[in-house]
């Protein structure tokens, strides 16, 4: 598309940055520019049919209407364009306004600091598509505590398995259980489309069963094949409400002739507990019965640092929203270099989750964190998929540790 062609609306409120600006676009032979000094005015220019704008160059500090109240009035006004930030605050502020735009789902082409550079300015525009007609927004289908019932009589939740490994050496330690519900007609579900249903509808306890009896049948399959993996299963917190979980638990893994130091329970904390002294007991009951405990998605949900001094865990998993892209986002890495110094303070073995790239990679062996998880290692994949990954990996895996 010709710079021409776009329609861009300016909106700042100083005179002075609106005509710098305006220079600039004329200069890089955009010629549809218009610019606005408050943001009633370009909402009026956002209703219009014809001048609707492709793109706003937004300044985020305005007297009136301020940049982050101007993006939602443009999400009532259904505004289909994109934007580009502009604004004179610190990165931080610039980041999180970022966030909330894209949360309204706006296209965000970039952030420009004030003085603005002409040729960043160039490369943000040099960004813009046309919306794709439709954007096929994606169809959550919810499902009834019934559907779920049967399905899991039915046999229709697998668990996959995402493997574990390493930093120092990359060799693979472990695996996570992940569930998914392969449903005949809507195809394979994620947990999150169902897990809060079954929490919701007393078939949590039920599910957790199932998982657990898959993945310590799968445990001994490999065990049999000569691999020992240490393998990990998502608790829900409600399942921690009534001690009878507790023994059906252990009795299970007795049973099972898996040794509970290789099972991990992962626990996260999405909301309050009622009763925290139940969940404690179980815990701590656990733990003396030689499980692996594992605080999952470390830094978010209610009370992490008192879950953490309250409970004798292991293991410290670093949400994944501290880990992709923590070598190039000095909050991130802050947060990060906070957890980590925690697990090790505390001696817990530390997993970083989410490790999506090879930067990601690095960064972890630089700050020495133990463990990696996340896309770039493997995917979550069906036990069936294990030796053929691991095979591979072996390969990767020698380059990734050399140097
Ligand atoms: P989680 O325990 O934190 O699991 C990690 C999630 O991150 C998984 O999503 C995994 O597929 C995804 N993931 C792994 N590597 C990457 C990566 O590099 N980048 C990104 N963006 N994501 C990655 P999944 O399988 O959809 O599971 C979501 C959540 O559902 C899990 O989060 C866990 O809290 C819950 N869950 C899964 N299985 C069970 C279960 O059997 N019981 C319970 N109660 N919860 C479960
Ligand atoms: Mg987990
Ligand atoms: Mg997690």
């Amino acid at each position: 598309m010709k710079n021409s062609s776009i329609r861009i609306l300016l909106l700042d409120d100083e005179p002075f940055m609106l005509k710098l600006i305006a220079r600039m676009l004329s200069q890089l032979q955009f010629t549809r520019v218009f610019a606005c000094d408050n943001g009633p005015a370009a909402l009026l220019r956002v209703d219009s049919a014809l001048d609707c704008p492709d793109v706003i160059l937004l300044d985020i500090n305005m007297p009136g209407m301020d940049g982050v109240e101007f993006v939602r009035h443009l999400v009532e006004h259904h505004f289909s364009g994109a934007i580009i930030l502009v604004s004179g605050e610190d990165e931080r502020v610039l980041q999180s306004v970022e966030k909330l735009v894209r949360a309204h789902r706006i296209t965000v082409l970039g952030r420009l600091n004030k003085p603005v550079d002409p040729q960043l300015l160039a490369a943000l525009l040099a960004r813009w598509r046309p919306p794709l007609q439709q954007a096929g927004s994606v169809v959550r289908k919810t499902f009834s505590a019934g559907e779920l019932g049967a399905a899991m009589i039915k046999g229709e939740l697998v668990n996959y398995y995402q493997p574990k490994v390493m930093v120092s050496s990359g060799e693979v330690v472990g695996v996570e259980t992940l569930v998914r519900w392969r449903h005949p007609t809507e195809g394979m579900i994620p947990p999150d489309q169902f897990i809060g249903l079954a929490e919701q509808s007393g078939l949590i306890d039920q599910l957790t069963q199932l998982v657990l009896t898959a993945a310590l049948a799968q445990t001994r399959a490999w065990q049999e094949a000569g691999l020992s993996l240490r393998v990990a299963v998502n608790l829900s917190m409600d399942n921690l409400t009534d001690l009878s979980f507790l023994n059906y638990v252990v009795d299970l893994v007795s049973k099972s002739g898996v040794a509970p130091q290789q099972m991990v329970l992962e626990v996260t904390e999405s909301r309050l507990m009622h009763d925290q002294r139940i969940a404690l007991e179980i815990l701590t009951r656990l733990r003396l019965n030689r499980f692996r405990l594992s605080i999952d998605d470390f830094g978010t949900g209610n009370s992490s640092l008192t879950q953490l001094r309250d409970i004798p865990f292991d293991e410290l998993k670093i949400d994944q929203s501290f880990v992709h892209g923590a070598c190039s986002n000095e909050t991130q890495r802050a947060i990060f270099d906070a957890s980590l110094g925690l697990a090790k303070q505390l001696k817990m073995e530390s997993v970083a989750e989410g490790v999506e790239d090879l930067a990601d990679w690095n960064f972890l062996r630089q700050r020495g964190c133990d463990l990696a998880q996340g896309y770039f290692i493997a995917k979550p994949m069906p036990a069936a998929d294990l030796p053929a990954w691991l095979a591979d990996w072996e390969v990767r895996r020698a380059q990734l540790v050399s140097n």
